[in-house]
């Protein structure tokens, strides 16, 4: 196995033609670790392993002796030892590696691989058995929101991507394909390369590559070609109900269809919707869309010099990106990221450990950087053929200039490892490893994000703006808003970057999100996404008419998973043997992520 694991060597590796930005980005990542270049292994203080509330000890070593029996010893493995973060490319599926919570919440008791649909299935009939909760994860790397970590303490964890990791097909004609869990967005442009389709196929990628494509669609991530949203991209689902049955979805129902990848929809109700950010179902085929290369792209920067030019950029972006002249999901990033996407820690440009480096350090870092000083930085890409992109740039530049102080920026001269040429791969559908060296700003560098959507409007802009801004100051955080705009909507995505092992520090990111979520939700902005520790309360903010929504998920809930096994409490929605016993964590809950027990197994 080499330093940095590849992908031949395993489903999780990096791409031979990322291997040395890897390795660099390994060793920046290890000496800003609190044991200068090593791992720490973070020493267990509750007992192991971490058992669900309402199993015994003795039920469990009985459960997992029975879940050895029906899958192989060699794929049960009990969490019993130190948990140890590693970094992107060599995470943990134990826990989350950037937790905001104390390192004994959301931990997992055990791991389980199965190798097959059957084998989820014998999954699933065991955890119902048993009533063990379950919590399935297809590579484990949803930073941000959680990673691997089961919502529900001394869940077993389903790692479907470790040995269910085949590209099942890849059709050039159809420009479809059909995956397993295991499958990143690297191994699916690396297969693609093989097969020598590169030329004529493009994947959607996000902005780092090694998520699955089927974790990052479940939970409705994007990428920047103009495909970006991947759930409206997907086609058909194969799902493994709760109880152990197994459904295909849409044109998959029919026996011997020749459409799964084709047509989303079947016959009947579009049953897809509840399997993605839900608990109802773990997937273990999905199809998905291919872009075809549209002959040529071309990727743009435009910076921005004042705050206050947000709301009138939005308003001019509105138009052109609805028409489809600014065709990817394009990025408007502020110039504090701008400096610490170069992976410098803000020591660096500033000594205390205290409070937000000032305004003008930033603005004078950033003019030393080959995009100079500014305050946006806006990142496009156009595609065609030259005449084509001509036309669209021009329309761009027109508008863009309406603004003071507008630059566009020569890009040309940019050196090699210039973040401008990562969002241009992207764009472009080659993954990347760049967008994470932000997290290098702190030492122990962790994030998580406040992912509010909004229209497309300047007032909404700046009202998201001046909100998240204002909660950043009063809690001492440096603030990192990026907008990515949709068709008709845009995500803010405010990456709070903060010192995995200190309290204080992970007690004001915590106390900053719940403050932006309440804040945001009095103004009409819900989250598109959010993390584990958030869901009840985002759960919460979605309530018109008396919560009627949350009140049909309970009910499919416990239609679907009457034992309540599968990922209770994931976006908010708990089965009835965990609810009314305090399990929803919200700002009165404080940082226990766990309620008073669950109900008495109904013999
Ligand atoms: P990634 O593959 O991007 O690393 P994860 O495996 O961390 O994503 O999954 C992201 C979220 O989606 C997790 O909360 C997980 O529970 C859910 N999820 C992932 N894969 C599946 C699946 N195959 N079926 C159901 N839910 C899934």
């Amino acid at each position: 196995m080499s330093d940095v694991p590849t992908l031949p060597e395993t489903h999780s590796g990096i791409p031979v033609y990322l291997l040395d930005k890897a390795r660099a980005t390994k060793t920046a990542v290890y000496n800003l670790k609190s044991n200068a270049g090593a791992d720490t292994a973070i020493p267990r203080r509750r007992e192991v392993p971490a058992l669900p509330q309402g199993v015994t000890a003795e039920a469990f070593q009985a459960a997992m002796a029975d879940l050895r029996t029906l899958l192989g010893a060699e794929h049960v493995e009990v969490i019993d030892q130190a948990l140890r973060d590693g970094w992107y490319m060599e995470h943990p599926n134990t826990h989350d590696m950037m937790t905001i919570l104390d390192d004994e919440e959301f931990v997992a008791s055990a791991v389980v691989y199965p190798g097959s649909t059957e084998d989820v299935q014998t999954v699933v009939r065991w955890a119902n058995k048993h009533l063990v909760p379950i919590f399935p994860i297809s590579m484990g790397r949803n930073l941000g929101y959680g990673g691997a970590a089961p919502r529900v303490r001394g869940s077993v964890v389903v790692d479907l991507g470790r040995r269910m990791r085949q590209i099942l097909d890849i059709s050039a004609e159809d420009f479809t394909c059909l995956v397993e869990p295991g499958v990143s967005f690297y191994a699916l442009h690396d297969e693609i390369q093989a097969r020598g389709l590169g030329d004529q196929l493009w994947v959607d990628v996000p902005d780092l590559g090694g998520g699955s494509v089927i974790g990052n669609t479940v939970d409705r991530g994007v990428g920047y070609t103009p495909y970006g949203d991947h759930w409206a991209t997907h086609s058909g689902l194969e799902v493994v109900l709760p109880t152990g049955e197994v459904v295909r979805t849409g044109m998959g129902a029919l026996p011997g269809n020749n459409t799964w990848q084709a047509f989303p929809y079947g016959f009947g109700p579009y049953s897809d919707g509840i399997f993605s950010q839900s608990n109802f179902g773990i997937v273990t085929k999905m199809g998905m869309t291919l872009m075809p290369n549209p002959g040529g792209h071309e990727s743009f920067l435009y910076t921005f010099q004042r705050e206050d030019d947000l709301a009138q950029l939005i308003e001019i972006i509105r138009p052109l990106r609805i028409r489809n002249i600014l065709e990817n999901v394009a990025q408007l990033r502020h110039v504090t990221q701008s400096v610490a996407v170069r992976g410098q820690p803000r020591s660096d440009y500033y000594e205390p450990v205290d409070g937000l480096v000032p305004d003008d350090i930033i603005h004078a870092e950033a003019a030393k950087t080959p995009t100079g000083d500014h305050t946006w930085a806006y990142y496009g890409t156009t595609y065609g053929p030259p005449e084509a992109r001509a036309v669209k740039l021009a329309a761009v530049d027109a508008a863009f200039r309406q603004i003071p102080g507008c630059r566009k920026i020569d890009t040309s001269t940019f050196p090699a490892d210039e973040y401008f040429w990562s969002r241009d791969k992207i764009a472009s559908g080659t993954p990347d490893l760049h967008e994470l060296r932000w997290c290098q700003w702190v030492p122990n560098g962790s994030h998580i994000a406040f992912s509010p959507v909004s229209p497309i409007r300047g007032k909404d802009a700046a009202a998201l703006n001046e909100l998240a801004r204002k909660r950043h100051e009063e809690h001492g955080i440096d603030y990192f808003p990026a907008f990515c705009v949709g068709l008709r909507e845009m995500h803010l995505i405010v990456e709070i970057v903060f010192d995995r092992t200190s309290a204080p520090k992970k007690a004001a990111a915590l106390a900053c999100l719940r403050d932006m979520v309440d804040d945001a939700a009095a103004l009409g902005y819900g989250e598109y996404r959010t993390h584990l520790a958030l869901m009840d309360q985002v759960a919460g903010t979605y309530s018109w008419n008396d919560n009627a929504l949350m009140k049909m998920h309970e009910q499919l809930k416990d239609t679907l998973d009457p034992n309540g096994i599968l990922a209770p409490g994931r976006c908010g929605i708990w089965p009835k043997r965990y609810r009314g016993r305090g399990w929803e964590m919200t700002r009165a809950s404080g940082t226990s992520s766990e309620g008073q027990g669950v109900e008495a197994a109904q013999k």
